[in-house]
């Protein structure tokens, strides 16, 4: 069977050469006679690839020394607890800016260990943009201030960081890890479930100043503590082990590719095939405030919830598949990250051409 063109939010398309790496590997890993599943943890062969990793991690995303890269389990869900269990621990105060499911899920775990506020929302008009904010809008004293940098459900990002001071900014970047040029030093820490944009499900990263770890609530759970994890290489007990692989070879696809920059300009790209369409076209819209549109995740309707349905199901017979919607939002939603190809988003743009002409 041919591959399909797969425009799922997660987990989502790979590129390719990885998944054909793996499969050569995957028997055999480097002459080791066994596949990376089968291998100790604590083996040498298996130490070169976490820290190859590591070190991919670094290079790509130009991360100072004075960071953590941590890869853990749980999901980016977990962070949204251990993030309040870690860090909400001089004033007791968390800052939440609210720009969708992902985020309000953050807000409602701070609100479990502190005192978490709701700085903005944009829920009055179902999350399609981010909400001005200025500096006057956050709590000078609290422990940190955390955003969605890319809102997956919806289709908006952060085009502009919140100035929020002295204050760590936390940002959850599940959805566009590597996507783009992203200043780390800008802030405490950084963290993405692997099956968007870097592997599998089941390894999710964290990036971290390492000053901010080592202070974290009595009844964090040991497995919840930023420090255990610090102080073992993310070894305190079996990680993800071949998640990080995969994830190994998903980061040296994209240094061959030619690294951030380079797959930048090529979301910038297909971004911009689809939105100039979605602005041309007088049967799909999109949803989003053009000045908060996200490069990743691009929701948009047809003129009705049975042609979105007829929508969706032809294109799936077209090989362009997993086009619906949030299943809270409906409509339809291409997800175009880092593995797909231009081609591919070239190929939906005259599906939808087509679809147009047919129905309109
Ligand atoms: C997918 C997603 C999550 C949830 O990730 P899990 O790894 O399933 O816990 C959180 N935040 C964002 C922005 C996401 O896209």
């Amino acid at each position: 069977m041919e591959r399909v063109y797969n425009f799922s939010a997660g987990p989502s398309a790979l590129p390719v050469e990885v998944l054909k790496k793996a499969a050569d590997e995957m028997l055999n890993m480097g002459g080791t006679g066994m596949s990376v599943m089968e291998m100790s943890h604590r083996s040498k062969d298996y130490q070169a690839i976490i820290d190859r990793a590591e070190e991919l991690f670094r290079e790509l995303m130009e991360i100072p020394d004075d960071y953590a890269v941590l890869f853990l389990q749980g999901g980016a869900s977990s962070q949204f607890a251990m993030i309040p269990l870690n860090l909400m621990n001089n004033s007791g105060k968390g800052d939440y800016v609210i720009t969708g499911q992902w985020a309000k899920k953050a807000y409602q775990e701070g609100a479990h260990y502190g005192d978490a506020y709701q700085v903005a929302s944009s829920a009055d008009k179902t999350f399609s943009y981010i909400p001005k904010l200025d500096k006057s809008m956050f709590r000078p004293d609290a422990d940190f201030v955390h955003i969605t940098l890319n809102n997956t459900i919806y289709g908006t990002k952060f085009n502009e960081l919140p100035d929020v001071g002295d204050v760590p900014l936390i940002a959850d970047i599940s959805s566009c890890i590597l996507s783009e040029k992203l200043d780390v030093s800008k802030f405490g820490m950084l963290y993405a479930g692997a099956q968007k944009n870097i592997g599998p499900a089941g390894l999710t990263v964290v990036i971290i100043r390492k000053d901010l770890i080592g202070n974290a609530r009595d009844i964090t759970p040991i497995m919840f503590n930023y420090q255990t994890h610090l102080d073992s290489g993310s070894m305190y007990n079996t990680p993800p082990t071949y998640g990080i692989y995969i994830c190994k070879l998903v980061l040296e696809w994209l240094k061959d590719l030619g690294g951030v920059e380079k797959i930048q300009e090529l979301n910038y790209k297909k971004a911009k095939i689809l939105y100039d369409y979605l602005d041309s076209s007088e049967f799909f819209t999109g949803t989003v405030v053009k000045e908060d549109r996200s490069i990743m995740n691009v929701p948009f309707l047809s003129p009705s919830d049975e042609l979105n349905k007829k929508f969706i199901q032809e294109a799936k017979e077209a090989g362009l598949v997993n086009l619906a919607g949030h299943r809270s939002v409906g409509g339809m939603r291409a997800s175009i990250y880092n593995a797909m190809p231009v081609e591919g988003v070239q190929a939906l743009v005259d599906f939808m051409k087509k679809f147009e002409a047919e129905n309109k």
